[in-house]
Formats: structure tokens, sequence, C-alpha cells
């Protein structure tokens, strides 16, 4: 088989997408948010085992093979000529949503102004069920594929990714695949990710001003943006003057001091203000006493630079990207602190010789290099058969030549061999993932089906 017409396609398509939509808003309804197990088949959660059932009973009225994977993940087989798969990796989990924060329920979704609003309308669920209208429009035209095509949905992406661990205990990856969990045009390299904590104990200090606490952020992979500290602080002492950003009241002998930062994913950390170091620089100013101070001062050397590392001497940056180094939780008390940090590097290292440097610049301070949890970097680059098949596609259907992208954010590319994430958000276009009001639009919804129509034929004939 050579060239097939697609527009014969896009016209099934077309026919299909009252349903394609009936089908993500059913989708859409199940609140998959990882939780705490709910028995058998349900590891994360009665939410997200509810999402991988409907899932799966859709995969099968549309004709597919499905399998459940002990509720971890679930596989969707259109048969090929041959067993060699082709793969399209998604996930079915999504990121909490506060519903608070949101002009409409997140879990139950509606169509304003032809968007389709709900918690994992992009990330991820619309481009699974996009992909899947994608594929059953070739079978229904009669094209015969040499490949299987095998829709993989895993359920934990959002917090650690062991549904694809558990996955590939059981089964081979696929020859080649693709996640739609990212951006057009393709993306070609990932930075490798490292979370790590430092910590520091030393005895209470009896002098006057010290530090009693410091607490700020939540998470490792982000920029804190509220800090709070609580000093001892002697009576007749002046009150220090007071930087923007920075206020401070005091109660009882005690000084209470608050930074506010802005919050933003650490793999961006040029989109935020890192609010902890905004603390930690303006407390380095009031000559405080005892082992806290001593750790605010070794953090004020070591990220004076709170995006880039070059405190820590990790710092790089080449013409594919720029290393990110995000100090994001600290938890500080009378007599000692722990730290966590998020690192996103180039891949021109290992996480082994990241831990290496890092050690390297913590143990003059004293500072332990405890936990570590590291990804390395994934790099297929432009000129890989893959990102050439799929990056063909992209161009041919769009006419954007924009070239491919490097991130920070680690996709389930990272978890297999031969895989890049395409699509399905767009350069330029405003973008609600893991915010509130997310949405898709009906004619991006419609038109990621034709694209992965096209990228499933490319990759499996
Ligand atoms: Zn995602």
């Amino acid at each position: 088989m050579t060239n097939i017409d697609f527009s014969r396609i896009d016209q099934v398509l077309d026919g299909y997408y009252p349903q394609m939509e009936r089908d993500l808003m059913g989708l859409l309804a199940c609140p998959s948010v990882k939780a705490e197990p709910a028995g058998e088949g349900a590891p994360f959660g009665r939410g997200v085992a509810d999402a991988l059932e409907y899932a799966l009973a859709m995969s099968s009225t549309l004709g597919f093979q499905a399998n459940n994977v002990d509720g971890y993940a679930g596989y969707a087989d259109l048969p090929g000529e041959t067993e060699e798969q082709i793969g399209i990796l998604a996930h079915l989990d999504v990121v909490p949503a506060d519903a608070k924060d949101w002009d409409s329920d997140p879990f139950s979704p509606v169509i304003v102004d032809g968007k389709i609003v709900a918690r994992g309308t992009l990330d991820d669920k619309g481009p699974l069920v996009a992909a899947m209208y994608g594929a059953l429009a070739l079978a229904d035209c009669g094209i015969k594929m040499n490949k299987t095509v095998r829709f993989i949905m895993g359920c934990d992406e959002e917090s650690g990714m062991s549904c694809m661990t558990h996955y590939l205990s059981k089964y081979a990856p696929p020859a080649c695949s693709f996640s739609p969990d990212a951006e057009f045009p393709l993306i070609v390299a990932e930075k490798g990710v490292a979370h790590y904590s430092l910590s520091k104990s030393w005895d209470a200090c009896q002098a006057s001003p010290c530090l009693l606490s410091l607490k700020s952020g939540s998470v490792a992979n982000v920029v804190p943006g509220e800090a709070l500290a609580e000093l001892c602080w002697p009576a007749e002492k002046a009150l220090p003057e007071l930087p923007a950003d920075i206020s401070a009241e005091l109660a009882e002998g005690k000084l209470s001091v608050k930074a506010v930062g802005h919050a933003a994913h650490a793999s961006m950390p040029e989109d935020g203000e890192n609010a902890l170091m905004k603390l930690v620089r303006f407390l380095n100013t009031l000559e405080l006493q005892g082992g806290g101070a001593d750790f605010l001062r070794s953090m004020g050397a070591l990220y004076d630079d709170d995006r880039y590392g070059a405190g820590l001497g990790i710092a790089e940056e080449t013409d594919k990207g720029r290393l990110t180094s995000v100090p994001s939780v600290l938890n500080l008390d009378e007599k000692g602190a722990v730290l966590l940090g998020d690192i996103r590097f180039l891949y021109e290292h290992t996480e082994d010789e990241i831990h290496a440097m890092l050690e390297k610049a913590v143990a003059p301070h004293g500072l332990i290099l405890g936990d570590w949890l590291a990804q390395n970097p994934l790099y297929l680059g432009e000129e890989h058969p893959l990102a050439q098949k799929l990056l063909g596609v992209y161009r041919e259907f769009t006419g954007d030549m924009t070239p491919p992208l490097m991130i920070g954010g680690g996709t389930y590319a990272k978890t297999f061999p031969n895989c890049l994430a395409f699509g399905p958000e767009k350069l330029g276009e405003p973008n609600l993932v893991h915010q509130p009001n997310e949405f898709i639009t009906q004619d991006n919804f419609r038109e990621l089906a034709k694209i992965y129509a096209r990228a499933i034929y490319a990759l499996a004939k």
C-alpha cells in the first residue's frame, strides 16, 4: 500500500464527531484523581478505576480488543497483518481540581463557546479518544495495516508512572510509540529530572535573635509561592526594614515573617518567583544566631541563583536548552531542616553525574544529600526515523514548519524505548493544563483525530 486518500478518512471522522464527543464527555465525568487503593483492580482509587473501565468498554464498543492490566493500565488493540506493535501511550488519571476555582464542576463536562470544559480534556483524555477514533476511521475505510495498533492507557502518569512499570513487567513494549501528552510539533528531547532532599541537624539555639521555624512549599516540582518564618526576637531590638513582598508581625517576643512570590511548575522557573529564597535572602541580612541561621547562609550561597543551579555548580546551557534547579520545599525547626529540590538536566549528563556534582557542592556545608529520585534525559533528536515520520505528518497536515522541541517535563516517552511525545497542545494557543477551567476546543478535538489518524497510518502501514 502506498498512498491513501485522507479526505475519505476525514469525512468518516466528521461523521463520527458527535459520537466521539459523547464518548469523551462520559470519560471526563469519571473523577480519576489518584487516591488510596480501593480494593482489587483499583490500586489508584475508585475514580481512576472507573475511568479505566469506561475507556475499556468504549474501546470494545468501537471494535478494539480491550484488556485490563490489573487496574494499573489497560490496552486496546486494532490487529494488523503482523503482531508487531505500534503504541499510543495516553493516561487516564488527572491532577486534582478544586471546584471552587472553576466556573463549572471540573467533573461535569460542559460545552461553552465551542470549548469542552472539564479536568482532563487536554491532559490526556481528549487526545486518547481522538487517537482512538483516528484508528477506527482507518479500519472503517478498509485500510489494512501491517502492524498492530495498541493503545496503552496508564492510570498513574501524574504521580510516579508506576502504571507503566507494571505494564512493562508483563508485556514487551511496542516497536515504536507516540504519546499524545505534550505539544506539537513534536518533543524530540526531554530533560532528566531529579528530586532530592538535603538535611542537617543542630542543637536548639539559646541566643536571640534566632530562627525558630521556616516552612515553605509542599511538593518538589513546584516553585513555592509563599514562605513563612518564625523568629525569637528581643523586645528591645528595633524591627528590621522590610523589602517589597515581605511582611512581619511581632507578638509576645516572636516575629512572624512572610514572603510572597509566585508559584509555577519547577520545569519553568522563569514563570515563577521563589518565595522561599526571597525570605532566606532577607533573613540572611538580620544577623541571626544558631544552627538555623547557618543553614540559611548555606542556602544563600547554594541557591543565590534559584533557577539555574549556578551556586550548586551544575549550571549548563546549550543550544538545546538550559538546566533548571529549584529549591522548592523547606521544613525547618529549632533542631534541624529538610530541604527538597527539583533539577531538570540536559542530556549531556546522567543522573549519577548530577548526583556526584550536587554531593560535592553541599558537602562543605555539612548538608546530607538523602532521598534521590531521578530519571535520565531522553534524546532521540530530529533525525531519528520516528521523529521524521511524526514531524512529516504534522507538517503536511498543518503547513507549520516550527522546529521540534525540547521540554523540561517528563512524559511516558521516557519510560518506553523508541517513543516520542506528539501533541496535543499547539504552540501559542492558550492552554490550561493542570489549571482551573481546562478545556479543548471542539475544532481542535476534531482536528486531533485527523492528525492522529495520519500518524497511526504512517507508523503502522
Ligand atoms: Zn499528561
